[in-house]
């Protein structure tokens, strides 16, 4: 990349897998001449590899090492606690860095559509995972009704909505034995309601059928497996239309997934049997080709989702691009505790980004070309100069940790193609060099640093030594500020 001004400094926002990919990938670019600002809205860093990640997952999470080692690059400048939009606006960036990286991912969740879907016990898998992972907003906003929903006395039945790898993680977690947790890094909140948790079935429910469904092989067979736990599908369900062969035939992690439901049916495993019928085991019901119709609340006067009424579909279309389409008939599950609506997360614009910014609200990303913001100008579709975009905010929320490494690569070419072609911004002189942090200060931000990070960090596996446990989280903002500012 050419030369203009040395050092060359950057802004990325976000600290999960993109924003951390995107950081290294600058300093790869643009070498020692490179400073790079993090910015995370949260204290801690890591996005999603920290409040997403399921805890029983210790081997998934080990790339947060290779995070830290970014972080404490000393070309980088760690700002946890503040938040892009709120404490620092575009205009902000653009005075001070040549290029800003947006990597803030996606916080909101794509809906169902059914009457009832926002009854008190229907939750986002997002909001489940976040409190269970110690995600200081999940956990404030939902300790309690998930406490109050897992050891419901009417009803020891938990829906999810959705086939995929989150809503295998929310099954999984709700039935796997809590002393197989009680050593992983889940929060002890979430270990204290999973003890208490009276929850005997999971439901989970897919609009499409057994062919089609989303698993990744190794995780649903870790889900299939679990001891003491007896898994249940309808026949039926199981029986392939040639459409469903060829489905399966073109796709071989669906066939070794169909395989998997096929043999955890046949072998069960031993005693589980007896242990339902002594109430002690647990239950896993895959229900294929159903819809939520509706949401339907308990008569106890307290309004909670207490049944859910689904549609039976049947498929239609040609192998490849099957439909699920309604039959008509309607089924309905009782006894239900928590529905948990696993469809998906959605990106969302940046809380008070100045008006006119561009988003794509029908599919929740910045729109852009090969990481470069664009923007309609009389008409046709302009680069933002000096904004960029990786990740989940880039892409739409799809893919593992490892696909947001060629996604920041492939936004930091355009970057320096861009820096070559004299095409960045040219930060305001007065700024030249400082980057954020002193206008931060100045409004009073309390910006917790590599630093400060590094204390909660120490604190929070100090706490899990004690407990036998990698690492016991903070869950509130102010004890994280506290121990990362003391
Ligand atoms: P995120 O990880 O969400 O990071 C976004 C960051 O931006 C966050 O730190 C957030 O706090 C910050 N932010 C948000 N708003 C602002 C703001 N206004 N200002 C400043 N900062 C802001 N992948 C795997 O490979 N293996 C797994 O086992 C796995 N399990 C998963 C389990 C779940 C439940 C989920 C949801 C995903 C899982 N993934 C897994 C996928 C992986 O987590 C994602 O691909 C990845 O985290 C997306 O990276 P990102 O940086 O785009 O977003």
């Amino acid at each position: 990349p050419g030369k203009e001004s040395t050092p060359r400094r950057f802004c990325v926002v976000g600290s999960g897998p993109a924003g951390m990919y995107a950081a290294d990938r600058l300093l790869a670019a643009f070498g020692e001449d490179a400073r790079v600002d993090v910015v995370e809205k949260l204290p801690t860093p890591f996005g999603l590899v920290r409040s997403g990640v399921a805890p029983d997952h210790a081997g998934t999470k080990s790339v947060v090492n290779r995070f830290d080692g970014i972080l404490r690059d000393p070309r980088v400048t760690y700002l946890g606690n503040v938040s892009f939009g709120e404490h620092v606006g575009l205009d902000d960036l653009f005075a001070r860095y040549s290029a800003t990286v947006l990597c803030y991912g996606a916080e909101g969740d794509k809906k169902l559509g059914v009457p009832g879907e926002d009854l008190p016990g229907s939750h986002s898998a997002r909001e489940f995972v976040g409190w269970y992972n110690g995600d200081p907003r999940c956990v404030k906003d939902l300790d309690a009704p998930l406490r109050r929903a897992l050891t419901c006395a009417e009803g020891d039945t938990v829906v999810i909505f959705g086939l995929g790898n989150v809503a295998v993680d929310c099954a999984r977690m709700l039935l796997r034995s809590p002393e197989h947790l009680a050593s992983t890094d889940v929060c002890q909140h979430a270990l204290e309601a999973l003890r208490r948790s009276t929850v005997r079935r999971v439901v989970m429910v897919g609009r499409r059928g057994v062919a089609q469904g989303a698993f990744s092989p190794k995780e649903l067979r870790e889900l299939l497996n679990l001891p003491g736990v007896r898994v249940t599908v309808d026949p039926r369900e199981l029986k392939l239309e040639p459409e469903d062969e060829a489905d399966l035939a073109a796709q071989r992690p669906r066939r070794r997934a169909y395989e998997a439901i096929v043999k955890s049916i046949e072998s069960p495993p031993a005693g589980v049997e007896a242990d339902l019928k002594a109430g002690g085991g647990r239950e896993l019901v895959l229900k294929f080709l159903r819809s939520p119709t509706e949401f339907l609340p308990s008569d106890d006067g307290k309004n909670s989702v207490r049944a859910v009424e689904l549609a039976v579909n049947r498929l239609e279309g040609a192998a490849g691009s099957r439909k699920a389409v309604p039959t008509g008939e309607k089924e309905r599950l009782d006894r239900v505790s928590l529905v948990l609506r696993s469809v998906g997360y959605k990106g969302l614009p940046a809380k008070g980004v100045k008006e006119g910014f561009p988003f794509d609200h029908e599919r929740g990303v910045v729109p852009n070309v090969a990481g470069r913001v664009m923007e309609k100008m009389g008409g046709y579709p302009t680069h933002v100069t000096g904004v960029y975009v990786a990740g989940w905010l880039k892409r739409g929320p799809t893919g593992i940790i490892g696909t947001n490494l060629h996604c920041a690569e492939e936004t930091v070419e355009s970057i320096a193609e861009d820096a070559a072609n004299g095409r960045l911004r040219r930060p305001d002189y007065r700024f030249k060099g400082k980057g954020v942090r002193p206008l931060l200060e100045s409004r009073g931000v309390r910006v917790v640093d590599a630093e400060g990070w590094g204390r909660i960090d120490a604190a929070e596996r100090a706490a899990g030594e004690a407990a036998g446990k990698p690492r016991e989280k903070f869950v509130s903002v102010d004890s994280m500020v506290r121990t990362a500012l003391a």
